[in-house]
């Protein structure tokens, strides 16, 4: 049967809804996407939230990944749908089906506090992505399979932007897609930030299919600029929050002293359900089984640890008192935050585990990168104008990278030194010396 055939024999005989704060309603037509929310892979995003440690700075940041991904579903619907009416022409409506599926499955692979926790054990939420897609064990794979046997193949393929079909591609994966649209909107609602409200309705009006991609009609350029505008600035105002980030740090010295402890036979509790990501033999069955209250509990049961670094980093991490910051620069900084990082050490800690660098910048949007699609604009006449020779807002954004480097020092180092840290914010020269001199602490004295 053809996907085209099976598309018109899986709709639902009434249509399903669930109800989103973001987007009002998520309609679901299809059995097969009815039935992939309802897989056990899929309903373990409502255990994984969405924001990581951003919810310690912005306490309404609760969402989960589950929430997420109805969302890019919804909204790549609502694109699809509008292709169906509107540029039957330019549109291959039997793309619909993958569409959608790679719209809904296009995070599962995540894991809680993703990012964090691939550093330290070395996973990839993209890769386990596909893996979930493709892997027999899967409910989710046996699902997809429903619609032929190479169909888990499609939906897999447009996660690793290998589909043949271009246009595809960009709406689950581009610098405006689906995933973005989504995201910015629903961590600017629950944060409470409202940087990240564009006009999401009239940037779904305005995106039209071409013949090797997705652009958007040239009047609808600003609704297009104020999105970046708004990704710019959640970057900046939330994602990249030095507190979150002070979070982030703490959790991976914790999970780092406890994979140390470990390897030396001295991790006490230990904790079966981690085990096989410290022996670094973890299967998809073994990856599945982890959410955020399983890494939590971990935490909760290493507070009693005998190990008084990993007892005192997951206090830290449990009781939300992490590590605080100093902003320096890359280029010229490099020695102070060193010496700093030495005396850190000298005093009553680990310096391995007490202080670490964490640099966050994003590109709002470059057009010259080789692995990412422009932007573009299309006039009347079907001529094309990439986004930032058109828009001076989008071109001063454009290609610059925005973001910090910052040390990160237990709280008590930076209050007790406050009046240094000061200087070393308005008045660096003097700090500097004043550091490299050894005139800020004296260790024996401690
Ligand atoms: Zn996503």
């Amino acid at each position: 049967m053809s996907i085209d055939s099976y598309e018109k024999l899986d709709r639902l005989p009434i249509e399903k809804v669930f109800k989103d704060p973001v987007h009002d309603y998520i309609h679901v037509r299809h059995t097969l996407i009815l039935d992939l929310i309802d897989t056990k892979e899929f309903q373990r995003l409502r255990r994984i939230k969405q924001l990581g440690t951003s919810q310690f700075t912005f306490h309404g940041a609760e969402h989960s990944r589950f929430s997420h991904s109805l969302g890019v579903y919804e909204l790549t619907r609502r694109i699809v749908d509008m292709f169906e009416r509107n540029y039957p022409d330019e549109w291959d409506c039997s793309m619909r089906l993958v569409t959608l599926c790679a719209a809904l499955l296009h995070d599962v692979g995540h894991g809680p506090f993703s990012h964090t926790f691939e550093k330290i054990f070395e996973t990839d939420h993209e890769s386990i992505t596909t893996d979930i897609i493709l892997s027999e064990e899967t409910e989710i794979n046996a699902v997809l399979k429903r619609v032929s046997h190479d169909f888990p193949n499609q939906v897999a393929s447009v996660i690793t932007k290998e589909h043949p079909n271009p246009q595809v591609v960009q709406l689950i994966s581009s610098q405006i897609d689906a995933d973005r649209m989504d995201y910015l909107q629903r961590d600017a609602y629950f944060t409470g930030a409202t940087y990240g409200a564009f006009d999401l309705s009239r940037v779904l009006r305005v995106i039209r299919p071409y013949k090797d991609g997705i652009a958007f009609q040239y009047q609808g350029m600003h609704a297009v600029e104020d999105y970046i505008v708004s990704r710019f600035q959640m970057y900046m105002q939330v994602y990249f929050h030095p507190a979150s980030r002070g979070m982030e740090v703490t959790l991976d010295r914790l999970l780092y002293r406890a994979k140390q402890l470990f390897n030396d036979n001295t991790l006490y509790p230990s904790f079966e359900l981690l085990e096989p990501f410290f022996k670094e033999d973890a299967e998809l069955s073994d990856y599945l089984k982890l959410d955020d209250g399983v890494l939590q509990t971990a935490i909760i049961l290493w507070t009693e640890s005998k190990d008084a670094y990993l007892s005192e980093l997951s206090k830290m991490f449990l009781n939300r008192k992490p590590l605080k910051s100093i902003r320096y620069k890359k280029d010229s900084d490099e020695d102070i935050v060193e010496k700093l990082r030495d005396i850190v050490g000298s005093l009553n800690y680990d310096k391995e585990l007490f202080t670490m660098t964490n640099s966050s910048s994003d590109l709002p949007y470059d057009y010259k990168l080789k692995n990412k699609t422009p932007i573009h604009l299309m006039h009347s006449d079907g001529s094309l104008i990439e986004l930032s020779k058109a828009s001076p807002i989008v071109k001063t954004l454009s290609g610059s990278l925005h973001g910090d480097h910052r040390l990160f020092v237990p709280k008590e180092f930076l209050e007790e030194h406050s009046q240094a840290i000061n200087m070393f914010q308005e008045e660096y020269d003097v700090f500097k010396r004043y550091i490299l001199n050894g005139a800020v602490i004296h260790p024996e004295e401690k």
